[in-house]
This record gives C-alpha cells, structure tokens and sequence, in this order.
C-alpha cells in the first residue's frame, strides 16, 4: 500500500472541492471516497488502487432511510448494507433487495458496507486484482485482456466486449435494477438523478470507466420507487458455496399476477453481466402472459438469446436460465 493523505471533511461541499479535479470513481482515481472501505481498501492493499488522497465521508450523514409521502423510499448512501437488509419496510415491500443485501459477504462486512459504496463494488475477475498479470484493460486500459484467452469461469457471458469481460459482483444493484432505483448525485455542477438502468457503463473499449460518475461526483442517496401494488419479488442467488461468495448466476425479479397473468414483471441478473443486467427480453417475453413454467422458460430463454460464453463458462447459460425459472416460479408461489 502507499502512502495517501487522508482528509475527513464536515460538509459534502468540502467533500466535492477538494475532489473536483480528479475522478474519483473510476480506475486510477486520484482522490477516492471511503466510506465502509469494503472494496477500496482491499484494493489499495493490492496496489490495484493507488490514490493520493482519500476523502472520508462518514461524518456527512446521509445514513437515514425514510419512507415518503408519495411512498417512495429515500436511502441515505452511507446505510449500511444490514440496516438496509433488515429494515422492515425493505424486508416488506422490497423483499428481493433484503434478500440479495442478506446474500453477499458475510455480516460482518455487511455491517461496514454502505449503499453508495456497493453500488460502486469493483469486479472479482482475478486478473484486476492481482498486479503480477500484466494484461488487464480494466487496471491498465490498452494492456489487453488476460481473462478472455485464460481463466474465466467466474466472467461475463453479458455485455462483453474485446477488451473486457469481467463481471459486475453485487448483488445489491441487481436488486436495485429491478426496483428502478434512481441515484442522486451532489457533484461540481450541482445535483442530479441518474436513472440505475443509465449508471454503469458496458465496458465496450474502455473498461476503466464503469459508471456515469463525474469528477467530483458524490452519491448522496438512493431513491426506489413506490412499491408496484400486490407485486411480489425475490432474489436467487446461486454460487459455488452457501455462503461469503460471490454470484455464478442470480436473478431479482418482480412479479405482479392479476387473475393468473402477468401485469408486471421485472426481471434483473447478477453474476452473468459486465453490469448489473436488466432484461428488457424476459421481461417483454412475461408481459400479459399466463404465470406458468412455459412461459417462465421462453423468458429465460429469451434472456440468455445474446449470451456469448467464454472458454470455460458455458455452463452460465444454462444455469442462469434455471436461475430465473425458479426465482419467477418462487415469487408466483408466494403470490
Ligand atoms: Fe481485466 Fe476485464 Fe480482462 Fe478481467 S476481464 S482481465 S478485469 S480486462
């Protein structure tokens, strides 16, 4: 690790100008925010994250979760990923968000891990975080790829491109897609909303940029829309152990069934994407359709369509189609 300043501001303001000239969200960031840690200092110990200056945000605030008027749910960026789990509104109208929170690392790391910070998880791709493999666009953008001709059964088989296909790790924002969150931002120019489905990049040919964040750039809080009405949702995550693993494939889905159909559905996948992957393709395929296992597999099938798997992780396909099927088969049964 090397030697950083560490600057602990009293205002999000401070917190912005003493960061605004550099990026602080993408790799080689200068100046990082910290705030759990759970992801940057690991990286930091690794030499994979260099930064000369880090911003602790943990005094600012922004650690309430407040149910609105108009029954939308405000998160504050710095809740901890355990009172976001466990918090009854959450645990009732936003059940596959608890269940994915409850999903990841252990709780002990769920204690320290933030919103805004999960959000901004980093991939688990072992060549990104090991400085002995020279080949990695993502840590050292035109340096190639070493995944796509090594190992790569923990990649993408989503959204990848020549240049990169690691995976996005959390759980939470696969979550969060299918609730439609939106993601306020405090940054030079002031604030503003990104919609979640707009927020990461693909990787494309530059997978050093993931996100839309700006120079400067801070999230403040999360809103997630009001609950659509007798809609139900769930959160399957499969993985190589039970437990402290990351996804092989998952799916967060939101179910609202009127007599037998389907009025809604919203269907996300984690562990599978080089982002947290909203599909748009299951999601059409549901619509007005009768809740039963057929359909359920024709929207599995349409959401692996464009899959394109690597080496040595063709069984995602497979396992990600099964991975929907039964998620949507659980939140029907709990209809
Ligand atoms: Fe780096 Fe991405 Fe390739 Fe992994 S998949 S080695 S993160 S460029």
């Amino acid at each position: 690790m090397i030697d950083f300043q560490l600057l602990k501001p009293k205002s999000s303001t401070d917190a912005i100008a003493w960061s605004a000239k550099s990026p602080t969200a993408q790799q080689g960031a200068l100046v990082r925010f910290v705030a759990g840690g759970t992801t940057l200092v690991d990286l930091m110990r690794l030499n994979v994250e260099q930064p000369a200056r880090v911003i602790d945000i943990n005094r600012l605030g922004m650690d309430r979760i407040e149910k609105r008027p108009d029954g939308t749910l405000r998160i504050g960026a710095l809740v901890r990923n355990s009172d976001l789990a466990h918090h009854p509104e959450v645990v009732t109208h936003y059940t596959a968000l608890s269940q994915a929170l409850l999903s990841g690392a252990s709780a002990q790391l769920r204690n320290m891990a933030t919103t805004g910070g999960n959000l901004l998880q980093r991939t688990r791709c072992p060549y990104f975080r090991d400085l002995s493999f020279t080949g990695c666009n993502k840590r050292n953008p035109g340096s190639g790829c070493a995944a796509i001709a090594g190992h790569n059964r923990t990649n993408a088989i989503l959204g990848g491109s020549e240049h990169c296909i690691a995976t996005h790790p959390s759980d939470m924002a696969v979550a969060m897609m299918a609730f439609q969150a939106i993601i306020h931002v405090q940054g030079v120019k002031g604030v503003r909303d990104i919609a979640i489905g707009d927020f990461y990049e693909l990787p494309g040919g530059t997978p050093n940029i993931e996100n839309a964040l700006q120079p400067g750039d801070l999230i403040t809080y999360v809103t997630l829309p009001a609950p659509i009405a007798g809609a139900n949702s769930t959160y399957l995550k499969l993985r190589d152990r039970a437990s402290y693993e990351f996804a092989l494939a998952s799916a967060a889905v939101v179910l609202q069934i009127a007599a037998g159909h389907i009025s809604q559905a919203r269907v996300s996948l984690g562990g599978v994407g080089t982002r947290p992957w909203r599909s748009h393709e299951a999601e059409n395929a549901l619509h007005g359709k009768a809740a039963n296992l057929a359909n359920y597999q024709a929207a599995a099938e349409a959401s692996l369509h464009d899959a394109k798997p690597q080496s040595e992780n063709g069984f995602k396909v497979e396992l990600a189609k099964r991975c929907i099927v039964r998620a949507l088969t659980n939140a029907t049964v709990s209809a």
